[in-house]
């Protein structure tokens, strides 16, 4: 897969008309946004647009309406923040690709914004339809694609629109690609990677894709005893997946083979059972992995493990993690995920945190501005280390 896309700073954008897709899929609470981290994040293209002179007609989708117009889902609020930041008005279209928008980007002059209604109002949106797109891109001179969190789906405004118009990425996705791109093609190394997260069966092709580029491959989380027990060591009630056994000895092999070095956790904090309610008091022992009781389970990784995940990444020049350590929602199995939280923070490498739960942790502890870079995707940016072709990034025009 290409990595190297043209950006709005490759392409003439004055005087154009730029259909740009954002990703202001907030969340709302009783119709009023309860984080506007997306449109903020989405500022610096539109700015860049706005000040070159492009008439800018931005899209997006929110949430999960079910193909036709639903006031709960309406972007209107979105426009009402977007012009509060901006400090000028951003005209908000009654429909997708009807009337009310098609005059309105019409009329759009250089130096103005409007935004479309929510993408999945119409059902052309998810399924790719060509003339849904083909309405999209007639409404416009060039396609700016801004929302990497969507860039694994093939969607109309996502992939469809560059069948009909020159595509290239904005800010956002120009720097996913730069720093996860060049990790994956062309690492400095040591290149570690840290997974974790519940299930094995989620990160097969993550964890086989990786075993080609990495030089050490670190598992940690509820995955890892899966790993534990094709091993053969006896991993008591932890989570296990029978199934995922022969895949992990195979990825074990193949470590070995392409001489990656597979840490797993030598000891591992376990209870009784799982925490219920998940934040609940438990009480915990520290064990060596091999040793881990028949009727206990293993929900976190223990002390030495976290020095030994922490040293690897600290001795690294990239690392790339994705997935908790441990039940991390409950403060006494939180540790493992601190610590590699705070490993990646000091560690002088490029470190790249891979969306969901893990971007989520290292801005709660007030890491983030410690990170090269926290990914916007969560999906995206898994299916991006599975090493699949994105289809919004393929579509893009190459530099
Ligand atoms: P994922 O959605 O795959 O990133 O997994 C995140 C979830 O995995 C979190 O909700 C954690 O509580 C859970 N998890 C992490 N470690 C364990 C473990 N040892 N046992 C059970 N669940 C775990």
């Amino acid at each position: 897969m290409n990595y190297n896309k043209k950006s709005v700073r490759d392409i003439d954008v004055s005087g154009k008309k730029v259909l740009l897709r954002c990703d202001f899929n907030v969340p709302l609470k009783g119709g009023v946004i309860t984080s506007d981290k997306r449109i903020v994040a989405a500022l610096p293209t539109i700015k860049y647009l706005l000040e070159n002179n492009a008439a800018v007609i931005a899209c997006s989708h929110m949430g999960k309406p079910k193909g036709e117009f639903d006031p709960a889902f309406s972007l209107e609020v979105v426009a009402k923040r977007l012009t509060e930041l901006l400090g000028q008005e951003v005209k908000m279209a009654k429909d997708v690709v009807g009337d009310s928008a098609m005059s309105m980007a019409k009329d759009l002059k250089p130096g103005e914004i409007m935004l479309l209604e929510n993408l999945r109002f119409d059902k052309g949106e998810t399924k790719n339809d060509p003339e849904f797109a083909k309405k999209l891109a007639s409404m416009a001179d060039i396609y700016v694609s801004d929302a990497f969190g969507t860039v694994h789906r093939a969607h109309a405004s996502t992939a469809g629109v560059a069948n009909y118009l020159p595509a290239v990425c904005g800010f956002l996705i120009e720097k996913e690609l730069g720093i996860m791109g060049k990790a994956l093609a062309d690492p400095e190394r040591p290149f570690v990677a840290i997974l974790g997260g519940a299930k094995v069966s989620d990160k097969l092709n993550v964890i086989s894709n990786l075993l080609e580029k990495v030089d050490t491959l670190i598992i940690g989380g509820g995955m890892a005893y899966t790993f534990m027990a094709a091993k053969g060591w006896s991993i008591g009630k932890s989570l296990f997946d029978s199934e995922k056994i022969d895949y992990c000895k195979e990825m074990m092999e193949k470590a070995e083979k392409n001489g990656v070095k597979l840490l797993l956790p030598e000891d591992t904090i376990v209870a009784a059972g799982f925490p219920d309610p998940i934040d609940a008091d438990i009480e915990v022992k520290n064990v060596l992995s091999t040793e881990i009781p028949d009727d206990m389970m293993g929900l976190d990784i223990g002390e030495k493990t976290r020095e030994i995940f922490a040293a690897a990444a600290r001795d690294a020049k990239t690392v790339v993690w994705n997935g908790p350590m441990g039940v991390f929602e409950n403060p006494t199995l939180a540790a493992g995920t601190i610590a590699v939280a705070k490993a990646l923070a000091e560690s002088d490498a490029v470190t790249i945190v891979g969306g969901g739960d893990s971007a989520a942790a290292c801005e709660q502890l007030g890491f983030a501005d410690k990170i090269t870079h926290i990914s916007t995707g969560g999906g995206a940016s898994l299916e991006f280390l599975e090493g699949k072709e994105l289809p919004g990034v393929a579509c893009l025009l190459d530099k």
